[in-house]
């Protein structure tokens, strides 16, 4: 991922040592929310704007989450959860949560999640609005329900929309402390349940106007949708990666048996490689290419699940152990391509590319 300091580097290294790779097991198996490992990143100023460029934070964050992915791809979707709140603070006009909120997240004193998947769906014309705003004195009142919200504690923010009854679509960030907030764990999942993951009924919820991030929200939704799909990407380049190793280790396995495989570490590193090359040309650009960003999160997600088979392969009845790391893997994975933007969802996206204009809808 680009050039970054070498300080960086080593204290992102120390910190997934200490606080992640003792509890990956425990992420995966007892639905421990690894909240400590997102703060401490935060206290290293890994989240942090100040004195970089936005491509080099970007890239920093980005190295983030696939490292953090290397080791555990549900922790490493919780990072992307907060860099999802992180991206709607940074990109608001409303300054109180500007000033207020944004540096306490990004030095990690408050962690972000985002309850944006149904909306996404929503503006690629797959369902309708769950949330419903009324406006109301001072503010709005919210109702209805997200089914999954994910990265969710006491003192945490997350991003949702709704929609009033004369059409006008709010996008607002929300303690999750909130009066009328009724929510629920949701850890019955083939894998991820460490993602600390609640359903969210909204019972007449009050709204104030300094929590609103746009009262235009399908524009503002425009406006973040590339940095919520490529802070998503290195999730499955972490996987990916981590796969490849796995293989690699297995190589002279019964007299390099795997070689006889067809699918082989090479060709994924390749596939990988072009991927990464490929997402580091979108960074480069003032604004990223929305479609080229799409088609590089979809062609992610079917290598991720491209490698996690392929290290099941590889490593033979060892990877088919209820607990061992190639099996994680593979159920994680089915997350990453379930994850919004869904596969389909971004085939939906590529199909709509090669449609006539006037066939075309407003896929995002
Ligand atoms: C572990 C986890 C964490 C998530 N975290 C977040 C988050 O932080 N923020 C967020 O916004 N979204 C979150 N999601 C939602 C996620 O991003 C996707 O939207 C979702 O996984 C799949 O979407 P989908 O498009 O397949 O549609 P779905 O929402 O699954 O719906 C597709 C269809 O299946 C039906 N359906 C759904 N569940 C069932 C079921 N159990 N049995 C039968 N039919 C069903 C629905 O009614 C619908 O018709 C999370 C999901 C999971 C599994």
């Amino acid at each position: 991922m680009g050039e970054l300091a070498l300080e960086t580097r080593s204290n992102l290294e120390k910190i997934i040592e200490k606080e992640l790779i003792p509890y990956v097991r425990k992420v995966d198996s007892e639905a421990f929310y690894a909240k400590n490992y997102l703060k401490k990143l935060g206290e290293a100023g890994l989240f942090s704007s100040a004195g970089k460029s936005q491509r080099e934070r970007m890239n920093e964050e980005l190295f983030v989450v696939e490292e953090t992915a290397k080791v555990c791809m549900t922790t490493a979707f919780c990072v992307w959860c907060h860099l999802a709140g992180l991206t709607y603070l940074r990109s608001t006009d409303n300054s109180v949560l500007k000033n207020k909120l944004l540096p306490l997240m990004e030095a990690g004193e408050i962690l972000g999640a985002t309850g944006l998947s149904n909306p996404m769906k929503y503006y690629a014309g797959l369902e309708d609005l769950r949330l419903h705003a009324r406006q109301t004195k001072g503010g709005y009142i919210f109702s209805g329900v997200l089914p999954a919200v994910s990265n969710l504690c006491q003192g945490h923010w997350f991003g949702v929309i709704a929609r009033t009854e004369n059409g006008k679509e709010i996008m607002a960030m929300i303690p999750f402390g909130v009066e009328g907030l009724i929510t629920k764990e949701r850890t019955e999942f083939f894998a991820a349940n460490g993602s600390a993951t609640y359903s969210c009924q909204f019972n007449d919820i009050f709204i104030p106007s300094e929590w609103v991030l746009s009262e235009k929200a399908a524009d503002f939704a425009v406006q973040i949708r590339p940095a919520f799909v490529i802070y998503q990407i290195p999730i499955g380049f972490g996987v990916i990666g981590a796969s490849i190793e796995s293989m690699e280790k297995v190589r002279q396995r019964q007299n390099g048996c795997n070689q006889f495989l067809q699918k082989q570490p090479e060709e994924l590193r390749s596939a990988l490689e072009n991927l990464k090359q490929r997402l580091q040309t979108q960074l480069s650009y003032e604004k990223p290419d929305w479609k080229e960003v799409a088609g590089i999160r979809l062609e992610t997600a079917y290598l991720t699940l491209d490698a996690v088979q392929a290290a099941m392969l590889h490593n033979g009845s060892a990877g088919y152990l209820r607990n061992c790391d190639p099996a994680r893997r593979l159920r994680e994975a089915y997350f990453f391509a379930n994850l919004t933007p869904t596969i389909k969802h971004l085939e939906k996206v590529q199909g709509d590319r090669n449609r006539v204009p006037d066939q075309q809808s407003q896929s995002i």
